[in-house]
């Protein structure tokens, strides 16, 4: 493989790079980009490790996995390490849950998304919405006793977990300032599980040093970008049907499999200031990040699974190569213009 991206070497230290797709349908052109985007900058000395964020039975299937996994080699791109599925890891997402539980950041939510939407209306004409457009939680809920949510438990009433957000950023920031007195009461590179019978590196070199205020994260194209996890509200951390969510397993699972260099869509560069609190709170190293375009459809519109002629299946079955395939993901990806998050505060 001689395909190389624009970005690359200056971030000196090993890195370890992933490929996170929900096998929720069939491999397409965009994935390929991303696919390549994170393969590419674990060159030449790194890792590309491949994970399948699959926590929801719904909507994930066994089958689109295997037929990823499938593409991916036929590609030629084979993952460092075994495959991770997130659909085998809920003890360990229970178990952070748990951590952040005896932190007092968590509170049970019974309240439907009905009930959100009307009550986000009543005090607001509008609903507001958080950066990923989930309306942003009044915050019915926060003020329960804990008797009236025993009782609500004991009665059946489905909940969700949410996370106290002013608490969860006080949190941090104490966190922060102890690291910066070289204290140690907040968690220490905890260790995480990574599903293969070892511990992850990352969890290992964990250490509180990466807690600092303000948040910041890391980009590799841009450098320190302000973080604002609070335009996420009291984020749902453990839902209804399943007990995680995708901010809190992505978090856990970079951590847990070493990630240094965390390469995604910009369309989820919003969420990462969000996993910089959630890092920051568990005492896991602050990966790197690095954020490619998304690529767009003949109508402009960002790719999606249903656009089946672009599904790598299809393009296999007319008979084109790997590298055609992957040559055609690049060059897609290359008349794409990537964009930065806001400028850091001076
Ligand atoms: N699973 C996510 C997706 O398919 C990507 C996760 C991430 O990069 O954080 O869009």
């Amino acid at each position: 493989m001689t395909i190389r991206l624009q970005y690359c070497d200056h971030y000196k230290t090993e890195r370890v790079t992933r490929f996170a797709p929900s096998p929720t349908g069939a491999l397409h052109l965009g994935h390929v980009a991303s696919a390549l985007f994170g393969w590419s900058l674990a060159q030449p000395a790194g890792q590309w490790l491949v994970r399948m964020e699959d926590i929801d039975p719904q909507r994930c299937k066994p089958a689109f996995a295997a037929a990823i996994l499938d593409d991916l080699a036929w590609l030629g791109l084979l993952p460092c390490g075994p495959v991770l599925y997130q659909s085998a890891r809920m003890a360990v997402y229970a178990h952070v849950l748990d951590r952040l539980e005896r932190m007092g950041l968590l509170y049970p939510c019974f309240c439907t998304r009905s009930d959100i939407a009307r009550e986000s209306t009543a005090m607001l004409s509008a609903p507001h919405t958080a950066p990923d457009g989930s309306v942003l939680y009044p915050g019915r809920c926060r003020t329960l006793d804990a008797a009236e949510q025993a009782l609500r438990m004991e009665a059946g009433q489905p909940y969700v977990l949410r996370l106290n957000m002013a608490r969860a950023m006080a949190r941090a920031q104490e966190c922060a300032k102890e690291n910066a007195q070289g204290g140690a009461t907040c968690p220490v590179g905890s260790r995480v599980a990574n599903g293969t019978g070892a511990t992850g590196q990352g969890a290992v070199r964990g250490v509180v040093a990466d807690a600092a205020w303000p948040l910041t994260y890391h980009d590799l194209n841009c450098g320190p970008v302000p973080c604002q996890p609070e335009l996420f509200g009291d984020v749902v951390l453990a839902r209804r049907d399943v007990p995680a969510s995708y901010h809190l397993c992505v978090t856990c699972d970079d951590a847990a499999q070493g990630v240094t260099l965390v390469t995604r869509g910009e369309d989820l560069r919003p969420a990462t200031s969000l996993h910089r609190l959630l890092q920051t709170l568990m005492g896991w190293p602050a990966p790197h990040y690095a954020f490619h375009p998304l690529l767009c459809n003949a109508e402009g519109r960002r790719l999606a699974k249903r656009d089946g002629a672009l599904a790598i299946s299809t393009m296999r079955a007319r008979g084109m190569s790997a590298e055609q395939v992957r040559r055609k993901a690049m060059f897609t990806a290359a008349q794409r213009q990537s964009t930065c998050g806001p400028a850091p505060a001076p």
